[in-house]
C-alpha cells in the first residue's frame, strides 16, 4: 500500500520505478516495469523491515511526489494513460469534478 509509505520510502521506491521509464512527446512518463491482470504498473520493493511488498507505480509516484493519499481514494491520470507515472499528470479523485474531468 503506496499510502502507508513514509517519505524515505516513498521516495526509494520512486526511485527505483524511474529506473525503468521512458518519456514520451506527449509528456508521459511511461512505466516499463511489471503489469498487473488489469494492465496496470507494479512495483516490487522492500519496506523497511525488509519484506516484500508490490504496489502500483503511480501511486508510489503520487506519494513520492504530491504526498498521502486520502483514504480510499484513487489516483487517476488526466492522460488516461494507464502506464502513465508523470506526478504531473496525476491526481487524487476526492468527488470535487466529475470523474474523469
Ligand atoms: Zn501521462
Amino acid at each position: 500500500m503506496a499510502n502507508h509509505m513514509n517519505d524515505s520510502l516513498a521516495k526509494r521506491v520512486a526511485l527505483a520505478i524511474l529506473n525503468n521509464v521512458l518519456r514520451t512527446e506527449s509528456g508521459c512518463l511511461l512505466s516499463l516495469g511489471r503489469t498487473d491482470g488489469r494492465g496496470k504498473a507494479r512495483i516490487q520493493y522492500k519496506d523497511d523491515g525488509g519484506y516484500r511488498r508490490t504496489a502500483l507505480a503511480h501511486k508510489v509516484m503520487f506519494r513520492a511526489a504530491v504526498g498521502p493519499v486520502p483514504d480510499g481514494m484513487p489516483v487517476l491520470r488526466n492522460c488516461w494513460n494507464v502506464l502513465c507515472v508523470e506526478p504531473s499528470h496525476l491526481f487524487a479523485a476526492d468527488g470535487s469534478r466529475p470523474y474523469g474531468a
